[in-house]
């Protein structure tokens, strides 16, 4: 059955005081009823805002490490991320594949690892520009796919398309780019929520939404804003 996920991707945006006037603002717009449809992937250092002004609000990580302790530095063990109240954690986003480098094989155990720990990895995939102008798309997501879930639960996670392009840029994939990319991933993921992301605003989300095999969104920049968050979880309805 169709989802209605909306889920926001903060990056490294927002202090503890933005953090929580946003929490503020979008609890008199969003009623608790309604708050299992969105998560929003915050830094962790943001977490206690988290809990103490919408405890009802689901969050994830952005990122983590696959061991569960020990000497790594700088890293976040998803058990600690779990404890902290996080019931996801994002895997892959194109940030972590091309700003820090992480690889295939690296996703794969956080993957794991985030499942061990009970976190819902949300694994971003989506090819480049260049890719996508070789027509290369489906080969670069399958492959991405076969190493980063390899052995992993296919019923544990939640795949996000992300073309790399789409990203921050303002030129989200086109209905007919999504509709074709998500058919094919249906067939490859048939229960696996599947999520749009890359320049999703109120305007294109009715149209996105509306694609079959579109689960929600992954969004960044609008997501940043009560108003555009609040309003694009407004067009997400099927007509
Ligand atoms: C993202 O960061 O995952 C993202 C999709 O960003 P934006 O919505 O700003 O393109």
């Amino acid at each position: 059955m169709k989802k209605k996920l909306c889920f926001g991707n903060w990056k490294m945006n927002k202090t503890p005081r933005e953090a929580e006037h946003f929490l503020s603002g979008f609890s008199k717009k969003i009623s608790p009823k309604n708050s299992d449809h969105f998560a929003i992937f915050p830094s962790p250092v943001l977490c206690g805002v988290f809990t103490n002004s919408y405890p009802s609000l689901d969050w994830g990580g952005q990122n983590c490490y696959f061991e569960k302790s020990g000497a790594f530095t700088g890293e976040t063990s998803p058990y600690t991320l779990e404890e902290m109240g996080a019931k996801y954690s994002l895997v892959g986003h194109s940030e972590r594949r091309h700003v820090f480098g992480e690889l295939d094989e690296t996703l794969n155990k956080k993957n794991k690892a985030s499942i061990e720990a009970g976190l819902i990895p949300v694994f971003c995939i989506g090819e480049t520009e260049s890719e996508f102008d070789s027509g290369a798309t489906l080969d670069v997501l399958k492959k991405q796919i076969d190493l980063g879930l390899k052995d992993v639960d296919l019923s544990k996670v939640i795949v996000a398309y992300e073309p790399v392009w789409a990203i921050g840029t303002g030129k989200a994939a086109t209905p007919e780019i999504v509709e074709n990319v998500h058919s094919k991933l249906r067939e490859i993921l048939p229960l696996t929520p599947l999520l749009y992301g890359g320049s999703v605003k109120p305007a294109n989300a009715k149209e996105l939404y509306n694609i079959k095999d579109v689960d929600g969104f992954l969004i960044g920049g609008a997501s940043l804003e009560v108003e555009s968050f609040c309003q694009i979880f407004e067009e997400m309805s099927v007509s």
